[in-house]
């Protein structure tokens, strides 16, 4: 073994990446030159950068070219570039571990059934291990610009567990991969195939890739080699949106977000005016591993004047927005601008509510074309989109009119019902949009809060996602309507609220005396009896007034180890049912206590869908039930 030569062990996640990326992705698996050619792309596009302020990196050969070959001896397919290149702690740390965080848990959800693997697997991004789904052996070798011709490095491996890494000598700088194809992808050391695949997927890729493919000349038959350049080569954001067709736009997509399913949707513009940029918008019809992990890489490739600066900028979209992909390409900032400086440059601020305004016109653009379209999105996104209204306020009413919510007049648990579809059903006089926040769908329907408005005909929005008491937070009107929680005490209802007022006080009086001894009974319990609006069939329910934290809420707070101080709820109670009415007439003051607390378990289990006091509440109903049996 030579001095300088080290097998290594790929860390773990490489291994099941590796075994899982070849047994799922076989059918998919000419992917792997679209991956080869976007890391040659990338390698390009950094050293043009880095030459910026460093010229000599480029130093004898100011090309930036892929170039890919099929040695004629041994059938090898050699795909390399001038780009960046790799030193020896690069290669170790690039090709022997994966940095993405989270990636082990991601991997234990990995079935093992092949089909939706592959699905996964999509969502992770394979990259350059793809390599090992067409070759039984690879071995790069890379020598980092600015290196010395001596220090270059080679890379080699069969894709079982380990590979072996020695430091060679290299004429010049950049990336080789020399793959030995497996006997069943010997169609990849077909050029014709080959030149077929680029112009397929790396066609818009803005470095030029060239082809080593055999002609006859004209005037003998000899056969001699030539490089041909198979791809435009122009940066497809560049291109008149006329000129590009929709399967440009789709493999332009697939490249920058390293995804082999097509996009759902894209938006390309050319902004002139305060800032002047292109930007190119897609939304990805699945949502990445890490969509929830807050630490994880997002936002978009950033270009100044068609030179890449840097991957996934994130100063140019919200969090709320953090699954759009794409490429934004500024005419005015500077060549040499970092991540500091973009944090700080207003005109970075004014291309952020641009960009934002255009992936929010993109969504509502698909919701009214293709509202099926739209309806996959909003259950891959939807959670995302919902933190849009806290985190933007500027645009609070256009992402509004994005949501989707689940209704007491779909019934079902599909959220389908948007802001409009809902105001196209106010009853007359209705002012307000009334929703309820519940833990549960099943327990959202049969909530006794939905009695009197299911009554009257009107529809109430049911939330029962983890984030909608937050989001509530934030919504407190849509155009000139007002969201009202139809849980929370002063509920009033269309045209009523005079009438109620009166009927209320009528009841107060007619029951003063019952509400006086319910509340004697359950002043550990609760603040206050009142008599209810909203009941028609139930016994009772807590209200809470505007000011109280709801449950949902509490839960999270409390669950993340912040105990809330407790408000007691207000009991709403509906004098005519039989319950309350042989309240009215208990002489016994124990009996009394034990029914009036039966009343506040049913109104606890109908707000919270628990109780504080099982035990309690079982030896209440089994007391009740006995003498019901004598
Ligand atoms: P990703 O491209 O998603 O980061 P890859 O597995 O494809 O993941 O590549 C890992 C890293 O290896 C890249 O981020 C890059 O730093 C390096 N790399 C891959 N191919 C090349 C290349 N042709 N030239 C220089 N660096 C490369």
């Amino acid at each position: 073994m030579a001095e300088n030569e080290q097998t290594l062990g790929f860390q773990t996640e490489v291994k099941q990446l590796l075994h899982l990326m070849v047994h799922s992705l076989y059918s998919n698996r000419e992917i792997f030159l679209r991956e080869l050619i976007s890391n040659s792309n990338d390698a390009c596009d950094k050293l043009r950068f880095l030459a910026l302020d460093d010229s000599e990196l480029m130093a004898g050969d100011t090309d930036l070219v892929v170039r890919i070959e099929i040695d004629p001896e041994t059938k090898e397919l050699v795909i390399s570039d001038t780009g960046i290149g790799m030193t020896r702690d690069e290669v170790v740390q690039n090709l022997g571990t994966i940095a993405k965080s989270g990636t082990a848990d991601f991997l234990k959800n990995l079935s093992g059934d092949t089909k939706s693997d592959a699905n996964l697997i999509g969502q992770f991004g394979v990259g350059f291990y793809s390599a090992f789904i067409v070759a039984d052996r690879v071995v790069v070798r890379t020598r980092r610009a600015g290196a010395d011709a001596a220090e270059a490095v080679e890379w080699s491996s069969e894709g079982d567990g380990q590979y072996t890494i020695k430091t060679i000598g290299r004429e010049t700088r950049g990336t080789e991969i020399r793959m030995s194809l497996k006997e069943d992808a010997s169609e990849f050391g077909e050029s014709y195939r080959i030149r077929h695949l680029v112009t397929k997927y790396s066609d818009h890729v803005s470095i030029p890739v060239f082809l080593l493919s055999d002609s006859k000349s004209d005037v003998d038959t000899e056969t001699v080699s030539e490089w041909e350049q198979v791809n435009q080569a122009t940066a497809l954001w560049t291109r008149p949106r006329n000129d590009v067709s929709d399967e440009e736009y789709t493999e332009f997509y697939k490249h920058v977000a390293h995804d082999f399913e097509d996009p759902m949707a894209w938006s390309h513009h050319k902004v002139e005016g305060k800032t002047d940029y292109t930007g190119l918008l897609y939304l990805p019809a699945r949502a990445p591993f890490d969509l929830w992990n807050r630490e994880s890489p997002r936002g978009l490739k950033l270009y100044v004047q068609r030179v890449f600066i840097m991957d996934r900028a994130e100063e140019f979209l919200p969090l709320y927005l953090r699954f759009i992909r794409g490429v934004v390409d500024s005419a005015d900032l500077s060549l040499n601008v970092s991540r500091e400086i973009l944090q700080k440059d207003a005109r970075v601020e004014s291309m952020k509510s641009a960009v934002t305004r255009r992936a929010l016109d993109m969504l509502a653009k698909l919701a009214k074309d293709d509202p099926e379209k739209y309806q996959k999105f909003w259950n891959i996104f939807g959670e995302c989109l919902k933190e849009g209204p806290a985190e933007d306020q500027q645009n609070k009413e256009r992402i509004t009119k994005l949501l989707r919510f689940t209704s007491t007049v779909t019934q079902d648990a599909k959220q389908t019902v948007s802001i409009e579809d809902y105001i196209g059903r106010l009853v007359d006089e209705q002012k307000a949009i009334y929703y309820l926040v519940s833990e549960s769908h099943t327990n959202a329907l049969g909530s006794p809060y939905l009695e009197a408005l299911k009554k009257r005909g009107i529809e109430v929005l049911l939330l029962s996602d983890r984030i909608d008491e937050w989001l509530m937070g934030y919504l407190n009107s849509y155009k000139e309507y007002q969201f009202v929680d139809v849980t929370r005490d002063g509920l009033e209802l269309p045209g009523e609220s005079g009438g109620d007022d009166k009927e209320e006080k009528e009841q107060s009086k007619e029951h003063k005396a019952l509400f006086e001894r319910m509340k004697d009974a359950l002043v550990d319990q609760v603040s206050d009896v009142k008599p209810s609006v909203r009941l028609t069939d139930s016994a009772a329910v807590l209200i809470l007034t505007e000011q109280d934290m709801g449950p949902q809420m509490r839960q999270i707070m409390e669950a993340a180890g912040q105990p809330m101080p407790v408000s007691k709820p207000i009991l709403e109670v509906n004098a005519e049912h039989g319950l309350l009415k042989r309240l009215e007439v208990e002489t016994d003051d124990d009996r009394f206590g034990e029914l009036a607390r039966l009343v506040y378990d049913h109104a606890q289990l109908g707000a919270e869908g628990k109780l504080e006091d099982a035990p309690g509440y079982l030896r209440r109903v089994n007391a009740l039930l006995s003498e019901l049996a004598r």
